[in-house]
């Protein structure tokens, strides 16, 4: 018992639950090797020019980071052609989601989110003390059709994200623009793609380029995901410049660390190494989606580095059973989906294991394979 009065929003908050660690499964599991896929990150780690960068740099760490990112905004500059002032960075993507609400919402106001979806916008949007309006996904889909019918005069942000998180589909361009096209200028809507780089170049737009004519338009990128920056935590997004100073003035000033920029600069330079495990993440998502076809093994089509594979009324049991044989996903519940796991693919001989090992126990379950 305590009687110092916290918030009752904090109170009422739903509590984040940590995914596993790597350590832990190892020691309760006596485990000599554990593969974590299921917090969607980069088994393939950064490019190698970062641990050069971030050995450059540690001589400078006694001095603060430069607050305004000026080498990073540039080189953002030079490689999408966006103007330098239209950059926002955070330390994370999450921390900018946190930052946008701060700015725009307050009692009385809401957010229109898909439900599911990541769990930061609600949590961000609670803090304000906004309301939530949750639309059902539809066919694993965001339903953009009634997020725009469900914004009303009191919404301040529609966040969406693409590809999704659980389920690692996609909006359109088209979708995209009709909902920009038939909600208020006044309210911000958010695309957050910290999971583009996997969509195949046929599949995708460039959403970015859409904010000098959509000025309620922000998109929000990571270094955690392809970039493999995940620990540094580093991402930024685009918007019209109003917004971003606006925004700006709510940040503290060094929360993107001097190791971080670094290694984010570090990683913009190496296109190379970066597109080449793209291409091998995207061919790898091929092989598991064959496997799971000729499996007869229900699943969401993904664009994202990520697969979600219904389990049934045994995830729980198939979760524990996987942790058992070293293997860390996210299963069901937490992700809103009782009946799925969520698995990262990963690189071609650990998703080679995961398959064979997932297959075995799914055997075990369902009878099917
Ligand atoms: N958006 C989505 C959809 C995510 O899945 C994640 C990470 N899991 C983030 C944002 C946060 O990324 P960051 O590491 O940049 O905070």
């Amino acid at each position: 018992m305590t009687s110092i009065k916290i918030k009752p929003w904090i109170i009422d908050l739903p509590e984040y639950i940590p995914g596993r660690t790597i350590e832990e499964i190892k020691k309760k599991y006596k485990l000599d090797t554990v593969y974590k896929l299921a917090s969607n990150e980069n088994i393939f780690g950064p490019s190698p020019r970062v641990a050069e960068a971030l050995n450059n740099a540690l001589s400078e760490i006694n001095y603060y980071p430069d607050s305004y990112n000026r080498d990073l905004r540039e080189k953002l500059e030079e490689k999408t052609g966006l103007r330098k002032e239209q950059f926002l960075f955070g330390n994370g993507t999450d921390q900018i989601i946190e930052m946008v609400c701060d700015a725009i919402l307050d009692k009385g106001k809401n957010i229109v989110i898909p439900d599911p979806t990541f769990l930061t916008y609600e949590r961000s949007a609670l803090k304000n003390n906004a309301g939530i309006i949750k639309i059902p996904l539809n066919d694993f889909r965001q339903d953009y059709r009634s997020i725009t019918s469900a914004a009303d005069r009191d919404t301040g942000i529609i966040f969406l994200t693409s590809p999704h998180n659980p389920t690692g589909t996609i909006i359109s361009e088209e979708e995209l623009k009709f909902i920009l096209d038939n909600i208020s200028p006044e309210v911000l809507v958010v695309l957050d793609e910290a999971y583009t780089e996997f969509v195949r170049k046929e599949d995708k737009f460039n959403a970015c380029k859409m904010i000098d004519y959509y000025k309620n338009l922000m998109v929000m990128r990571t270094f955690s995901k392809i970039y493999g920056l995940a620990g540094l935590r580093i991402g930024y997004a685009v918007a019209d410049e109003i917004i971003i100073k606006s925004v700006e003035k709510l940040v503290q000033p060094f929360v993107v660390n001097l190791l971080a920029q670094k290694a984010a600069i570090a990683s913009l330079e190496d296109d190379e190494y970066i597109n080449k495990n793209i291409d091998i993440i995207i061919n790898e998502r091929e092989k598991i989606f064959n496997f799971l076809n000729n499996n007869n093994i229900e699943y969401v089509k993904s664009y994202a580095n990520f697969i979600l594979i219904k389990t049934g009324k045994h995830t729980e049991a198939i979760t524990e059973d996987l942790l058992r044989k070293g293997f860390i996903v996210r299963g069901g519940s937490f992700l809103g989906f009782p009946e799925y796991i969520r698995v990262t693919i990963s690189i071609p001989e650990i998703n080679e294991k995961f398959i064979n090992t997932f297959s075995g126990i799914y055997k075990k379950y369902m009878g099917k394979t």
